[in-house]
């Protein structure tokens, strides 16, 4: 056997082991491919990636939930034994008293809005226009806000916001009533209808539409605005971004409020929900592990 030979068969026999290895290279750098067969194929559909070009993640999402001192102790552990840790970095509580202990087990991710603990339109909007404004501030793609008596399927959430082009203008968020909203602008006498996504059930909000409702909510004017019309915080969201910006609400069906009765949620699609809000005996009742 000629030198050149003996190089040849070598070279051969390394692109035999290259391509023996090259399977589970692949399989180890791409925890999302899956062996099965002789094939691989990704977790998420071929086609989802040509029809959502933005690959949203848990970290583009602000999730602001509101909370008052009254909670604390009571809604408040509900949330940290459950859907907290799944974006304990994302998540941000917005109420009204300095709380020492809830800071350090939130590793400071209480807010304190210093609006009145009322449950009172104006205060309400108070911290809503707060959540809003925090959420400008930061570089977060999506706005999501919840109320402190929500469960929330955090995975669930960020696979429904794949769905939308995180570029367009966005008001995603389930309304409880079965018709357009009438409210009356004060200074006009003036009724005029919209829809609204009940703040109990969940509201996301993309950050282009965001910016678009700065006038209407900067500082202070979030609660003006909610003044205008003497509605409370999430008829406010609505008024701002369907009437005064003339953007749809687009309706998430996997959101639920306890305005809603939960029962009729079909059982085999709990597990496919992206929120319940709980109230008395309005509730889900499901085994553990
Ligand atoms: N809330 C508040 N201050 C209050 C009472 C309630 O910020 O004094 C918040 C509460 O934490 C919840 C939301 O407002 O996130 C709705 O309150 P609740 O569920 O008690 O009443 P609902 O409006 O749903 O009937
Ligand atoms: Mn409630």
């Amino acid at each position: 056997m000629g030198k050149s030979q003996i190089l040849g068969n070598m070279f051969k026999l390394l692109i035999v082991i290259a391509s023996c290895l090259a399977p589970l290279y692949i399989l180890i750098s791409h925890p999302n491919l899956k062996h099965e067969g002789r094939t691989f194929h990704f977790d998420f559909k071929i086609g989802s990636t040509i029809s959502r070009p933005n690959h949203i993640t848990l970290d583009d999402v602000y999730i602001a939930v509101k909370t008052s001192s009254s909670f604390h102790q009571t809604r408040l552990p509900m949330i940290l034994q459950t859907w907290f840790p799944l974006a304990n970095d994302q998540i941000w509580f917005f109420t009204d008293a300095d709380d020492l202990v809830l800071q350090m087990i939130t590793d400071r991710h209480m807010i304190n809005t210093y609006c009145p603990p009322t449950h009172f339109r104006r205060d309400l909007s108070c911290k809503m226009g707060v959540e809003i404004n925090t959420f400008m501030t930061t570089n977060k793609t999506w706005f999501c806000h919840f109320d402190d008596d929500n469960y929330v399927n955090i995975p669930n959430l960020i696979e429904m916001l794949k769905g939308y082009d995180p570029e367009a203008d966005w008001y995603l968020g389930r309304n409880s009533y079965s018709t357009r909203y009438n409210a009356t602008i004060i200074k006009r006498m003036e009724t005029v209808n919209f829809w609204f996504a009940t703040g109990g059930a969940g509201i996301c909000i993309s950050r282009p539409l965001g910016v678009k409702m700065l006038p209407y909510i900067s500082g202070v004017k979030f609660l003006h605005t909610s003044d205008s019309i003497l509605e409370p915080d999430d008829v406010t969201v609505g008024f701002i971004i369907e009437h005064l910006l003339n953007v749809s609400m687009t309706r998430i069906a996997e959101f639920h409020s306890h305005e809603e009765k939960l029962n009729l949620v079909k059982r085999d699609t709990i597990k496919e929900q992206v929120s319940f809000g709980y109230q008395n005996k309005n509730i889900i009742e499901i085994e553990g592990r």
